[in-house]
Parts: structure tokens; C-alpha cells; sequence
């Protein structure tokens, strides 16, 4: 395998680097110490930029850039979306309502109507629209087909009652794709449909869930006698769970993960070669340095495995290796929960510092300590992923 970039991708990664470095000279502060995932949702001024990026990156053609040419994308090749993931990723720049773009758009161009898609997509694709994702409720997460939330036809119109749970950026959202039950009398996956619903209807309450960091980034949402007009159905009435799956594939790609955390380890490279502990600085420490390797070591395994399965999607040979995604999510998540919490341990007290001008590097490592929890549980439990693992991956006997 040539990992080598060819000189159009390294044009094409230098010209993405200048853009970047420059757009983030006026990002707010909070991209500076808060993971861009709460930057833009927390705050008024982040989303705000986060609304800024997602129409420069519409005007330059990366917003949809993996898109299909008939709904205005690029078709830009794997190579090229890992470049572009990357280097927004490394840069911490906001701007892609991943719930719309690369979650439900693909879904419409794969399953709605002609009227749904040239009515949805533009929107989009133009970076105008915020999406949420409604499927986990109270009683029902990893298990998602037992979920209660009921959508029954009466005359033109679904009405919606139930509630959903853990929704990001639902306070900050024009639509939701929900998922819910339209045939009560069936069980589990039978029964189900998917809907494009406005936030703004009638009978729709948002409420807060903060995290423990004190951010706010998901929420509950309760329908009462939500009026959906039939239109608003994705699909066949009844093909939700089918749908849902192919949802799922968009969200598990994973591409970029290790150039955030590169980003992450670099600043704590340069922090252990420029802080003293009793007189010695810390890159001296065996333990450090130990740690450091490992972790690093790590890293690079990952970001190799993140280019297999890269290779293997361009070679659109992902159906034989069904867990490569489930493999990925596991370690990049856990790799970077490693990493944050062995920093906040050898800061020592000031690694517990957040928002005090003695908290190392901004308090970002002890916002990452709190804020990576989430990143073992959203997109499937990684004890699901480790499910998925050893049956689709190893063979081994589903366990129903
Ligand atoms: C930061 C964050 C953002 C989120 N954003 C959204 C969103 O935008 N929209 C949305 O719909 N949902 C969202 N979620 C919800 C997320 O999808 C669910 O939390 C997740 O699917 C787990 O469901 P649960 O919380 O009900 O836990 P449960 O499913 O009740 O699981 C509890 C524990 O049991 C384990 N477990 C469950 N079943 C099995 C099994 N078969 N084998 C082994 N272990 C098992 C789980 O791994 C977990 O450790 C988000 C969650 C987080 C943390």
C-alpha cells in the first residue's frame, strides 16, 4: 500500500490548510479550549460560526463534496475525503451538520421521493439547514427497535406522541429525521417508519440535558399530538427499520478521528517539553515519556487501520469486512479516552483546572476528560461495536 499523497492531493491538502488556518483566526475562543462538537452547539457565537463555515464550505464545494454529481457533489474519490476529514478535523473547524449531510441526505437520495429530495437536499447542500437525530428514547437506545414513540395516520396528516432522549443539537435544529412507530399493533422492527419533521411544529418541547461539563449539547424532545403532514413520510410506511440501517452505515465511517487526535497529542508533546515538575521537565519523567510512546505508537496503528479501511471502501470492498467500522470506532474512542485521561493525571491538581489562567494548555485536556465519556456510548456502544466485532468480524455465535 503507497501512502504517499500524489502532487494534486498535495495541492489539494495545502490549499484546504491555508483556507482553514485563515478561516480560524475569527473563530470564537471556545474552539480553542472546548471540543468543536460543543463549541457549535453550546453557544450562540460558536453555532453561529459553525452557520459561517457551513456556507464557506458549501461555496468551495466541500460541504457535499462526497455527493453524487446529480444532487450537485463532487463524487470526490476516498482519498480525497480522507484529506479533506483530516485536515477539518486537525483544525478543529466546525461547520457540517453531520446528521444532515452525511447522515439523512444520503438516506433521501437512496429512499425518498423525487419531491423529497428537490425539496430537501438544496437546502443542505447550501449549508442553510441544521438536522437532529430522533431515535433513542428513554426505554430504548442500543435496543432501538423496542422503541414507543407512535406516528398514526389520521386523514392527510401523522400524529406523533412519545418522546426521545440524548438528541444532539436538537436546540439548535430546523428538522429531525425521526424514527417511529406508524403500525402500534406490530413488534420491535415491524412497523416503523422514518420521517422529516420541522422543529418548529406545534406540540414539539425541547428541554435541555446538560453535560457534566456544564455544556449544553443534547437534549429530551416531547411530541404532543404532533401533526406531521403525510409528505413529510421518508419512504415506503413500514421500511423504517431498513432505512434506519442504512442511516447507521453513514454514521459509522469514522475518517478523521486520528487527525484530531494528533492535534491533541502534539499540544501534549509540547507541554511536557516545556513544564518542570521538581526541578525537571516533564518529557525527562520515564513514566511520561513511557506513556507518551504508547499512546503515539497507538495512534499510528489506528490511522493505518482508518487508511485500510479507506482502501477498502474505495475499492468498494467494505462488504467482507463488516466490523472494519465497528473496529475503528472502539479504538479511536478508547485510544482517546487513554489519552486525556493519562494528561489530566500527570498535570497532576492543575490538570483539574478549567477556566483559571493556570489550567494547562486552556483546560482543554480536562474538558476532553469529561467530554470523550459520550464518545464510548453515541453511534452504538462500544460494547455493541465489540458485539458486532466478534460475530460479523470473528464468526463467532450471535447471541440473541
Ligand atoms: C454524547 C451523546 C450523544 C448522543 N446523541 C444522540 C442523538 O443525537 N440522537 C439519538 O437518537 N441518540 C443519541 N445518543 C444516544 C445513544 O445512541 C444511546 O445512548 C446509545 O445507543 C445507548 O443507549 P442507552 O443510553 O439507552 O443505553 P443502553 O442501551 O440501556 O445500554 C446500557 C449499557 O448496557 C450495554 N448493553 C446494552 N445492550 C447490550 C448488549 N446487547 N450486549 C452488551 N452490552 C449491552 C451498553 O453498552 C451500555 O453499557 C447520544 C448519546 C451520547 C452519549
Amino acid at each position: 500500500m503507497d501512502f504517499n499523497l500524489t502532487e494534486d492531493q498535495k495541492a489539494f491538502k495545502a490549499e484546504l490548510t491555508d483556507f482553514f488556518l485563515e478561516e480560524m483566526k475569527q473563530a470564537p475562543e471556545c474552539y480553542q479550549t472546548s471540543t468543536p462538537i460543543e463549541a457549535t452547539y453550546d453557544t450562540d457565537e460558536g453555532f453561529k460560526f459553525h452557520q459561517y463555515m457551513q456556507k464557506r464550505l458549501a461555496e468551495k464545494g466541500w460541504l457535499t463534496m462526497a455527493w453524487p454529481k446529480e444532487y450537485g457533489g463532487k463524487e470526490a474519490s476516498i482519498a480525497e475525503q480522507v484529506i479533506f476529514n483530516e485536515v477539518h478535523s486537525y483544525y478543529r473547524v466546525p461547520g457540517i451538520d453531520r446528521f444532515g449531510v452525511t447522515m439523512f441526505a444520503p438516506t433521501l437520495m437512496l429512499f425518498s421521493s423525487e419531491e423529497q429530495k428537490a425539496r430537501l437536499l438544496p437546502p443542505i447542500a447550501r449549508g442553510e439547514v441544521q438536522y437532529s437525530q430522533g431515535w433513542s428514547e428513554p426505554n430504548a437506545g442500543s435496543d432501538l427497535a423496542s422503541l414507543s414513540t407512535t406516528a398514526v395516520l389520521d386523514g392527510d396528516h401523522y400524529i406523533v406522541n412519545g418522546q426521545k432522549t440524548w438528541t444532539s443539537a436538537a436546540h439548535r435544529a430546523d428538522h429531525m429525521f425521526l424514527l417511529a412507530r406508524t403500525d402500534p399493533s406490530k413488534k420491535r422492527n415491524a412497523g416503523l417508519s422514518v420521517f422529516n419533521i420541522e422543529m418548529g411544529l406545534p406540540g414539539i418541547e425541547v428541554r435541555p440535558i446538560m453535560y457534566m461539563n456544564g455544556s449544553h449539547f443534547y437534549n429530551e424532545v416531547f411530541f404532543t399530538d404532533v401533526r406531521v403532514h403525510k409528505d413529510e413520510l421518508v419512504g415506503t410506511e413500514g421500511d423504517g427499520w431498513k432505512l434506519t440501517r442504512a442511516t447507521m452505515n453513514f454514521e459509522r465511517s469514522g475518517a478523521g478521528a486520528y487527525a484530531a487526535l494528533l492535534r491533541h497529542f502534539e499540544e501534549l508533546l509540547e507541554y511536557v517539553k516545556t513544564t518542570k515538575r521538581h526541578g525537571k521537565l516533564l518529557a525527562e519523567d520515564p513514566v511520561v515519556r513511557r506513556k507518551l510512546a504508547i499512546i503515539y505508537a497507538d495512534l499510528r496503528a489506528g490511522w493505518a487501520h482508518s487508511y485500510m479501511i479507506a482502501w477498502l471502501q474505495d475499492q468498494g470492498k467494505m462488504a467482507f469486512t463488516p466490523a472494519a467500522a465497528s473496529e475503528s470506532k472502539v479504538f479511536n474512542t478508547e485510544l482517546k479516552q487513554r489519552m486525556v485521561n493519562f494528561a489530566t493525571e500527570f498535570m497532576g491538581p492543575y490538570g483539574q483546572l478549567e477556566n483559571s489562567k493556570w489550567a494547562p494548555l486552556g483546560g482543554s485536556m480536562v474538558e476532553g476528560y469529561q467530554a470523550v465519556i459520550g464518545s464510548t456510548i453515541y453511534a452504538g456502544t462500544n460494547e455493541i461495536q465489540r458485539n458486532i466485532i466478534a460475530w460479523a468480524g470473528l464468526g463467532l455465535p450471535r447471541i440473541k
